[in-house]
């Protein structure tokens, strides 16, 4: 592989370099910033950021709520010359802007322009603006997300109480009062598209008019707000763009169109005035410290290899560590970039140093804990979960870490580590079908058979994800013959105790997926499960299934095998009318042949799982 090298050595020598310039580092209560413009400006941007999340923050508390929010580094450039090299580039062209918004699984990055226009500002909260609604609109479409960002871009606080959102913006208006774009065209605008990649009227005209959908929806007089954000939802979830307006608005598009056309014209327009009880923040406490050319190096490095210009990032990371070895964000950054590319004993090396060096970076530690992670050496599982609870320390939230530390206590034996480990996490987010198959296999490995029951049972009621939902099946059927083993031990002939901690009591992950397995002579069947009617010969337990009603007979209630697959709660079977009705399936043995009795043998219940299907 000799290319790159060449590469990576040509693009050295065309680096622009920052040694002429000085960089500073800020830290303010909920950003990082980088910048080589003077502190005044770099406080300010500081100030401003504060103030627009405190704003996003009162008005939609749910938007900042999360502990596993990513940091924010904002990257600020004095002039277009030092800010080139790092705006996006499209088709292998530079696309020009004036801010950029970058995210990534460790960090997001934001990076902006000072020119000395004012033009800064709205770019910053247009970008601002981005990272706070991406997760509320994961998916929607370019046009709605960049009208959302030029919405909130016109933010100011003309008060230490008083916040405007939404002030209109008089170059979008002066532009679409001559020219727009046809909706059917503009709603299929993408990120690949002309209109948002080239530098030309078009992509003025884009954002103009994105805004403009969102301004009307939002201050318009026919109150289209909620019907914006329907089509919106709709789009995201991948629906067409006709079906979904058309299902959103009930109209045409080309009657929301002249709508949008008037409200242009009109002479003026309404914005909101936030009053607040308590002050804004209205002032930066830290102070800018100087930081080195090659710690620049590393952040700027950092970036590119967040933005996947790994040829580029690599040149800069280096030349940072050649310059200061000491650098943990120049090793952490290296390292996962070179994992990326295969590298991986070379990636190590960096992400071990950056560690050493006392990164705070947690997906450094994560990285670093996924690559020992799957190893079979109980030294290398240790260190993996070392790093992972030092990431989890990092970011309380972190999801991804928790996971994987729950298969490494699982791998090294650990089981109620396991279990104390993913059941706040099952219990705070039912949707996390992947913690509660680690806590079901956790609690299987206790022999805490109820519970696992109870947690692995929704799982296949409600997994989307077709192995997910066979993985809990299995672990389910071993739950059931983990109970037969413990209930034959219980009994007095019984001569084997379980072996609750018993290697072999880990479940096989290839399994067959199955409910309890037919005996000979026996018969199952899907149906509702109606009645149990007691009295002194025994018990008739009675189940409705599509063709007619079922009922078989059972001597005790000990000589029926009781399997659930449902949620704790639910599962108390009595005498009587079984309230509510469960699906179940009912194995039974039919009658002797010339018996008098119609009536068949009980063999086993299973209760299915909430929502289960049963094959017929
Ligand atoms: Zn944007």
């Amino acid at each position: 592989m000799r290319r790159p090298l060449v590469l990576a050595a040509l693009l050295a020598l065309f680096l622009p370099s920052p040694v002429s310039a000085q960089w500073l580092s800020l830290r303010s209560d909920h950003f990082q910033l980088v910048g080589n413009v003077g502190e005044g400006d770099l406080r300010n941007v500081a100030l401003r950021f504060e103030q627009f999340r405190d704003v996003i923050g009162v008005l939609n508390p749910a938007l900042l709520d999360g502990s596993s929010a990513q940091p924010v580094v904002i990257l600020v450039f004095k002039d277009k010359s030092s800010y080139t090299p790092f705006m996006p580039v499209e088709n292998g062209a530079i696309v020009p802007v004036g801010g950029f918004f970058q995210s990534g699984q460790d960090v997001n990055y934001i990076t902006l322009m000072l020119d000395g226009t004012g033009q800064g500002f709205p770019v910053i909260f247009h970008e601002f603006s981005h990272l706070l609604l991406r997760s509320v609109f994961a998916d929607a479409p370019l046009w709605f997300n960049e009208g959302l960002a030029e919405y909130y871009s016109t933010f100011e606080v003309p008060s230490s109480r008083r916040a405007d959102i939404g002030k209109p913006s008089v170059r979008h208006l002066r532009l679409l009062q001559s020219r727009r774009l046809p909706f059917a065209r503009f709603f299929a605008i993408d990120r690949h598209s002309p209109e948002y990649t080239k530098d030309s009227t078009d992509r003025n005209l884009l954002y103009a008019q994105s805004w403009a959908v969102v301004h009307h929806a939002f201050h318009g007089e026919s109150k289209r707000r909620d019907q914006l954000l329907a089509f919106v939802t709709k789009v995201a979830d991948g629906e067409s763009t006709e079906e979904s307006f058309r299902a959103a608005y009930g109209i045409e598009m080309a009657a929301l169109e002249r709508e949008v056309q008037a409200y242009v014209q009109q002479l003026s327009h309404q914005f909101t005035m936030f009053n607040f009880k308590e002050d804004l923040v209205r002032r930066i406490e830290s102070r800018a410290s100087r930081i080195s050319d090659a710690e620049a190096d590393a952040w700027l490095g950092d970036l590119l290899a967040h933005m996947r210009r790994d040829e580029e990032a690599a040149v800069r990371l280096e030349r940072a560590l050649a310059a200061d070895s000491g650098l943990a964000l120049a090793h952490a950054s290296l390292g996962a970039l070179q994992i990326r590319q295969g590298k991986t004993a070379e990636g190590m090396a960096h992400l071990k140093e950056a560690q050493t060096l006392g990164t705070g970076n947690e997906m450094t530690y994560f990285l670093y804990a996924s690559q020992l992670a799957f190893e079979p050496e109980r030294e290398q599982l240790q260190q993996a979960a070392q790093a992972l609870q030092r990431a989890i320390a990092l970011r309380p939230g972190y999801t991804e870490a928790k996971l994987l530390l729950g298969f490494v206590h699982m791998e090294l034996g650990e089981y109620a580590t396991a279990r104390d480990l993913l059941l706040p996490m099952v219990r705070a987010e039912r949707t996390n079908h992947r913690a509660a198959l680690w806590l079901g296999e956790a609690l299987l490995a206790l022999n805490d058979l109820a519970a696992a029951r109870s947690v692995l049972g929704p799982v296949v009621a409600r997994a989307t994800d077709p192995s997910e939902k066979e993985r809990a099946r299995t672990l389910l059927i071993r739950s059931a013959q983990l109970q037969a083993r413990n209930d034959a031990a219980a009994a007095p002939q019984g001569s084997q105790p379980p072996a609750v901690t018993d290697p072999a009591t880990k479940v096989s992950r290839t399994m067959n997926p199955e409910f309890r397995r037919l005996g000979e002579g026996e018969r199952r069947d899907a149906g509702v499960f109606e009645a149990i009617e007691c009295g002194p010969q025994g018990m008739v337990f009675v189940v409705r299934t599509a063709e007619t009603r079922l009922r078989t007979r059972a001597a005790r209630f000990e000589d029926v095998e009781f399997l659930t697959y449902r949620t704790l709660g639910s599962t108390g079977v009595t005498c009587g009318a079984q309230v509510p009705a469960m699906d179940v399936y009912l194995t039974w043995r039919p009658p002797p042949e010339g018996s008098k009795t119609t009536e068949g043998t009980t063999v086993a219940i299973e209760l299915l799982p909430e929502g289960f299907a049963p094959a017929r």
